[in-house]
């Protein structure tokens, strides 16, 4: 024991391939700034592990120090899971290398790769993994949350697709957990969160998919009644090649925007079909969009998977302010939509929003308890997220999302996607978010990590007794 001191931390540089980063040390300012700008945390100390060896020495450093210790994957938690004060970051972040098998149509990945990585490098073989809408979000937090996004009605969440991980156990001990080899741990890494270790590697099996039809329907936001009253049994019965989430938004102003309808309020679908592309097909498909409202916008292109992945990547990058909230929804009642109605129209900044992503389809092929995950009867997954550039917002944005989750709760099913959890909502709300598999979990968290010694994520103590 004794925490990071100049004595210690000489240690660990020494110790590790990798780099380590602290106060003072030029780029210290620039490894602390995460996707969300509204968290700003001064860690004592930054571990960049290139390789396994440096994550074990960086487990084994803040076990000796008693130091707390945070990991960082892409740094795409809106809480800023992946920073402590005064704590020491474990960065997987170098660790960003994807080696993708195509006879096999399997990917092993870095446990500190982005999204973007994994898509590029499967692409160019006709493969893709379902996983989430950024490209910039990481692979280690995305995964062992669940994982949704374009694909997953038609080849489920992420950690449908995972087949192992190579895990760092907070005792250091080095584990490969599959369906046959430490099944309980690889059931709780399934959308456990970062509770349980250090995930190094994932392996996954992809999926054929190269050009999707992408589609974008814009409605003004007077018509969210009708819209959502047609989206809320439309979705649900299409087949798994479709895919639309719903959204609340300012229309930016640029293009394909016309210029008539920027900066308006607007709700939409986002559409991913991976159907047959044979001309005029996927305009077909599309054409429904007409049926619950004359469009303001109605956009389709087919596009290599990896566009679809990264189309939002400028529109919210790195560096604003966030606050979210989350709900998981198995209907959307008439109650909800007049919810959706007032915060919609009374979004407090252009980059604010809503989506309502499906998660239905292939994800509800899986059985209720084979996973972690503990919603395969919700049919979407819901982000509030109030978002804007200036600091000087963040207690507008901060208030209007708490709001809008406040008065949205009631119609939901009670807990929310682990990844959309905000900050500190408490053991309770983490508890609903695992609903019949918490105890599992608690079990399984007392078995691999007795002492919760990984305990900056939305955490899950170990049982007692
Ligand atoms: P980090 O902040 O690095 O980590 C988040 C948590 O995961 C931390 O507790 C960390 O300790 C843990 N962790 C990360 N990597 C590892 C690892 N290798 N081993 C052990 N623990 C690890 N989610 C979706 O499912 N679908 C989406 O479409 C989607 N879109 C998003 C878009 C944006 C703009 C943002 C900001 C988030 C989005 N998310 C989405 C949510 C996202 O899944 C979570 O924010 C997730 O936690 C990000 O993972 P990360 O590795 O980037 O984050």
């Amino acid at each position: 024991m004794g925490g990071i001191n100049g004595t210690t931390l000489e240690r660990l540089r020494e110790e590790l391939r990798g780099p380590v980063i602290a106060p003072g040390d030029p780029d210290y300012d620039e490894t602390r700034s995460i996707y969300n700008a509204m968290i700003d945390r001064r860690p004592a100390a930054f571990a960049r592990c290139v390789d396994v060896a440096d994550v074990r020495a960086t487990i084994a450093f803040a076990q000796d120090t008693g130091v707390e210790l945070a990991v960082r994957g892409g740094g795409h938690s809106g809480p800023g899971l992946c920073l402590v004060d005064d704590g020491l970051t474990l960065d997987l972040s170098p660790m960003d290398w994807v080696r993708v098998d195509p006879g096999a149509g399997i990917a092993q990945v870095g446990g500190g790769a982005q999204l973007g990585a994994l898509d590029h490098a499967a692409h160019t073989f006709g493969l893709g993994l379902p996983s989430g809408i950024m490209s910039t979000t990481g692979v280690g937090g995305l995964t062992l949350g669940g994982g949704h996004g374009h694909l997953t009605r038609k080849y489920g969440l992420t950690i449908d697709s995972l087949l192992a991980a190579d895990v760092v156990l907070a005792d250091g001990t080095f584990v490969t957990a599959s369906e046959t080899n430490q099944p309980d741990l690889f059931w709780a890494l399934r959308g456990g969160g970062g509770n349980f270790g250090v995930v190094t590697s994932f392996t996954f099996r992809l999926h054929a998919v190269h050009s999707v039809g992408v589609g974008l329907t814009v409605w003004p936001i007077d018509r969210i009644q009708e819209v959502l009253r047609w989206y809320r049994e439309f979705l649900p019965a299409a087949p798994d090649d479709l895919n639309g989430f719903f959204a609340l938004l300012t229309v930016p102003p640029g293009p394909p925007f016309p210029e008539p309808i920027h900066g308006q309020k607007m709700c939409a679908v986002v559409w991913c079909y991976t159907g047959d592309l044979e001309e005029g097909r996927l305009e077909e498909v599309l054409s429904v969009a007409n049926d619950p409202a004359p469009p303001a916008f109605h956009f389709t292109a087919p596009m290599p998977y990896p566009g679809l992945q990264s189309m939002f990547d400028g529109l919210i990058p790195k560096g604003l302010q966030w606050y979210w909230r989350g709900a998981f929804f198995d209907s959307i009642s008439d109650a909800a939509i007049d919810v959706h109605e007032r915060y919609g129209n009374a979004m407090p900044t252009d980059s604010s929003t809503m989506h309502l992503y499906p998660v239905d389809g292939a994800a509800h092929r899986v059985g209720a308890d084979d996973t972690a995950w503990a919603y395969r009867d919700a049919v979407w997954s819901a982000v509030i997220g109030g978002i804007d550039p200036d600091p000087d917002n963040a207690d507008l944005i901060r208030q209007w999302c708490v709001d809008y989750s406040t008065d949205l709760n009631p119609h939901s099913m009670g807990g929310a996607y682990v990844n959309f959890l905000g900050a500190k909502e408490g053991t309770e709300r983490v508890a609903s978010t695992y609903r019949g598999h918490y105890d599992r979990l608690a079990a399984i968290k007392r078995t691999y990590d007795p002492e919760n010694f990984f305990r900056a994520n939305q955490n899950i103590p170990p049982a007692t007794g």
